[in-house]
């Protein structure tokens, strides 16, 4: 059911397989891909990527978030731009194309208009941002914000796993945290926001499809839970008389779970857990975990918290144990602009494949442009669905499709918004 592929189908697929290789070089962990935001190996990647920006043609520059730009101008001076663009930082472990992919198809793009001298109507700038994942600290989609404004205080004193603040991080690297406002962009400067994004899910591969048009992207909520026992002598307290915190956060763990059952749309994760004093022989006294819960319907998000406030209190009640869940961090459901998912449907459609729509079970940077910009994205097909994970695998032949895909949406989009503009 694969796509007719010509003689030449992988031109650009191959040089960008070969570039998203070295990229993977940029790993704060030997052996495998490790990148997080602010680490002197995102940094490096941030270097990497801005010398690919300046060869295709662009206009470079840092923010002071440590997103990177780079610009390439229309055919008049200073136009609103689209822009294209992903992120930098990976999850532990990652893979070598989730974010990085969109980022370097996008230089690829306009290596492609500056060779042919092509101008369009509007700027296209290439944008490269960082802590996405939240991989690092407790926050996802980080950098992309503060060009929307919607970056507090808060967000900046958010700590690493060694106490590290992002304030603190951003100083180390040079940064400046205080600036951060000087990173937003004002309404109109930026047409519309173009992402081409592995698909991270089954669907494409199962229908034997190179891409998609991206619908929406889900709500998410996470939150923290610090469950407080009393820790104690693993030979000399009685059963009966335990306040183990472990026990009472694995409880609450699969309360999670049957919640997510519950709902049809409702999906979540406990990814991170930690039980202090960490000791093979003492019961645990304290035990910290994070919650992550996903869906397309805000509605859900906001019953399913509800409920579960309610379920981990009668735990924690039942347990003797005390219980702190704060939610740090949600992000409404957000559809994507009918403008950028037609310009894309028509690319796809006018590139030899058969388009097809999807919601995004996944955040991504697109979620947050969507509040600035007529805002869309591009899903291309990965390996058996598999990410966050070092098997992660597109073919060059897609990556091929991706890119084309993503040049011709930007024509596409260029033309749509130039006609819709008022003289
Ligand atoms: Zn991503």
């Amino acid at each position: 059911m694969h796509q007719p592929v010509t003689a030449k189908s992988d031109a650009y697929g191959a040089s960008l397989l070969g570039r998203l290789d070295e990229l993977a070089v940029f790993s704060e962990v030997e052996g495998q891909l490790t990148r997080r935001y602010l680490s002197p190996a995102h940094l490096a990647a941030n270097r990497q990527v801005a010398a690919w920006m300046q060869a295709a043609g662009l206009r470079v520059w840092t923010d002071p978030l440590f997103s990177v730009f780079g610009r390439y101008e229309g055919r008049r001076p200073n136009a609103p731009a689209i822009m294209l663009g992903s992120h930098l930082d990976t999850v532990l472990d990652a893979g070598r194309y989730d974010g990085a992919l969109g980022v370097l198809a996008a230089i690829a793009v306009v290596a492609e208009l500056s060779r042919r001298g092509e101008r369009l109507e509007h700027a296209v700038e290439v944008a490269a941002f960082g802590e996405e994942e939240g991989s690092r600290f407790p926050t996802h989609i980080l950098t992309s914000s503060a060009l929307i404004g919607a970056v507090g205080r808060d967000l900046l004193e958010g700590r690493d796993r060694d106490g590290i603040t992002v304030s603190a991080a951003l100083a180390a690297a040079g940064g400046n945290a205080e600036a951060h406002l000087d990173c937003g962009r004002r309404p109109g400067e930026i047409a519309a926001y173009l992402e081409l994004h592995i698909e991270q899910g089954p669907v494409l591969e199962a229908r034997g499809l190179a891409m998609a048009a991206v619908t929406g992207i889900n709500g998410s909520q996470r939150l923290a839970v610090t469950v407080s026992g009393t820790a104690g002598h693993a030979g000399t307290v009685p059963m009966v008389q335990r306040r183990d915190a472990l026990t009472a956060a694995s409880e609450m763990v699969l309360a999670l779970e049957r919640l997510a059952h519950s709902e049809a749309t409702l999906v979540a994760t406990v990814g991170q857990i930690a039980a202090l004093p960490g000791a093979q022989n003492v019961i645990p006294g304290k035990v910290a975990f994070t919650i992550d819960m996903r869906s397309p319907c805000d509605d859900v998000l906001a019953r399913a918290a509800k409920a579960l406030a309610l379920e981990l209190e009668q735990i924690a009640a039942r347990r003797g144990v005390h219980l702190e869940a704060a939610t740090y961090q949600t992000n409404a459901a957000t559809p994507l602009s009918p403008v950028v998912i037609t310009a894309v449907l028509e690319a796809i459609a006018a590139c030899g494949h058969t388009p097809l729509s999807l919601p995004s079970g996944a955040g991504h940077d697109a979620g947050i442009m969507a509040r600035h910009c007529p805002a869309g994205m591009i899903f291309l097909r990965c390996k058996d669905g598999i990410s966050h994970n070092p098997a992660e695998a597109i073919t060059a032949e897609d990556a091929d499709a991706g890119v084309r895909a993503l040049l011709e949406a930007t024509r596409r989009l260029d033309g749509r918004l130039a006609g819709n503009q008022t003289p």
